[in-house]
């Protein structure tokens, strides 16, 4: 088994004293371990709370990021800042900024090669809608995803890249793609990648997001092209996320 990512989007939840009660669950159970990355992305404002309190074997993402440099653009938050506080990486493209605060494909490009000048490793979310997949255009929405993308900035970026690979109908709804379901989208990713850079291509961390709790993690995380998970919903619940990290620590041990 190689190297896992799990992967916490605590989305627009928490406060300063839930917040210290879940990363102190977390703290107390994620141990030091080369072939387990654990990111919790916290809300923008609690950043520095979360880096104060995590302990050095847990990584720090931003849930998002401007497509700006800088300048005026009131309420946005740049690369260049989440760089200078230490954030490790960012996710860029989740469904819910594309559907509900316009992010398209130019500007996730956008972000995505602002991600990389400021040295934060970008969690690039792509997938496909409940009537996409109905219809039969899965394959085709996630190539012209990750396409879109890779001919707007360079492959070479996808080197220092995570891909996350999150059905947009699993997402918050309980319904989780079968571990087969997904693991033909992620090979397919990597067929889709391979025309551009093989090595990229097999060596790219994908991750599958929808869903995923301390159930069916393990049966998920097994599959040979899925490295870990973004992990919504059950990520709020320090001892259910803590369940997610023990499947991966069990597949990495065995
Ligand atoms: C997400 O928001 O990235 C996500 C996967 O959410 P959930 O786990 O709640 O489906």
């Amino acid at each position: 088994m190689e190297k896992l990512f799990i992967v916490a989007n605590w989305k627009m939840n928490g406060n300063k004293r839930s917040n210290e009660q879940l990363i102190n669950c977390i703290n107390d159970k994620v141990c030091e371990n080369a072939n387990i990355e654990v990111v919790i992305c916290p809300p923008f404002t609690y950043l520095t709370q979360i880096l104060k309190l995590k302990t050095s074997s847990i990584k720090i993402g931003a849930q998002n990021i401007s497509e700006n440099q800088n300048g005026a653009c009131t309420g946005e938050i740049s690369g260049s800042m989440l760089q200078d506080i230490k954030v490790d990486y960012v996710i860029i493209g989740h469904s819910e900024r594309r559907q509900m605060y316009n992010d398209t494909n130019a500007v996730i490009a956008q972000k995505f090669e602002l991600a990389h000048q400021n040295n934060l490793i970008p969690i690039l979310c792509i997938g496909e809608s409940l009537n996409e997949r109905k219809t039969g255009q899965t394959l085709s929405v996630i190539e012209s995803q990750i396409k879109s993308i890779i001919e707007t900035t360079r492959i070479e970026l996808f080197a220092k890249s995570i891909i996350a690979y999150e059905p947009v109908w699993a997402i918050g709804t309980g319904e989780t793609a079968s571990p087969e379901q997904a693991e033909e989208v992620h090979t397919n990713i990597r067929n889709i990648m391979e025309v551009y850079d093989s090595n990229i291509a097999s060596s790219i961390p994908i991750l599958y997001g929808g869903s995923v709790n301390g159930a069916n993690s393990k049966d998920l995380f097994t599959m040979g092209n899925i490295n870990g998970g973004l992990i919504g919903g059950a990520s709020l619940n320090g001892e259910e996320f803590v369940e997610i990290y023990q499947a991966a620590e069990s597949l990495i041990n065995e």
